[in-house]
């Protein structure tokens, strides 16, 4: 089993932090410091009216799975939260299920992914506390990111390890997890978070409550130190 080594500051453990992304494209990425100064917070409540997707910078691919899916404007936790992520700082997100949130985090983080190599994935990791969320994430990605040569892993517990790791080994750039089986792929050098420089904690208040913390300490101890 993994056994914790160090302790992580969970300032991060929210509904959705992006402590820093990597440096790709002119999106800012890797400029910042980790969790320079505060993440800056948002309920949603407040976006402006009228702010549609190009407005929000968000690249050609992105706009046109939009189109496809029917999504017609942002949700005002999209508007408030994509261009602060696209940024590259740290944003601390309160939405609830069915506001659009999935996709106020999912966008910016393939807004500013590269497709790489086997050697340099995941660049990305969204954890969260149970197997159904994920995979709705995942099916959220996919959809998104129709028409990207973007690849997620699936990695949650109840499953068969076979697509996980084959997904993983083929270089699946994000990755969707539960803590517990992430830990265990950790603990028998099956991942290599060492690249990973953009993370989202989905439902953080949740994982808490399901006991977690041990795990994500050791999951976050994992990430490079700048990201
Ligand atoms: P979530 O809050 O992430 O669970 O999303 C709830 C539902 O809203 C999902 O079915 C999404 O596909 C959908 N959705 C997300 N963003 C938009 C949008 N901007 N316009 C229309 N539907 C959306």
């Amino acid at each position: 089993a993994c056994r914790p080594h160090g302790v992580h500051h969970l300032r991060q453990a929210t509904h959705h932090a992006t402590p820093g992304l990597t440096g790709t494209g002119d999106c800012g990425f890797g400029q910042h410091a980790p969790f320079a100064g505060v993440p800056r917070s948002t309920t949603g409540k407040h976006a402006i009216n009228k702010t549609t997707f190009t407005d929000l910078g968000l690249r050609d691919e992105l706009i046109a799975a939009l189109t496809d899916l029917g999504y017609e404007e942002p949700t005002p936790i999209q508007a408030e939260a994509i261009p602060s992520l696209i940024e590259g700082r740290d944003l601390l997100g309160n939405a609830a299920t069915g506001t659009g949130k999935t996709a106020a985090f999912a966008l910016p983080v393939l807004h500013c992914m590269q497709h790489v190599g086997s050697g340099q994935a995941p660049r990305a990791l969204v954890l969260v506390p149970t197997r159904e969320l994920a995979m709705q994430i995942d099916e959220a990605f996919q959809q998104i990111a129709h028409g990207m040569h973007i690849r997620t892993a699936l990695v949650v517990g109840g499953l068969s390890e076979g697509k996980q790791l084959n997904d993983i080994r083929a270089g699946a750039e994000v990755v969707i997890a539960t803590p517990g089986r992430l830990c265990d792929y950790l603990d028998r050098r099956l991942v290599d978070l060492s690249r990973t420089a953009t993370v989202v904690l989905d439902e953080a208040d949740r994982m808490l409550d399901m006991g977690f913390l041990p795990s994500l300490r050791i999951i976050l101890d994992e990430l490079p130190s700048k990201r």
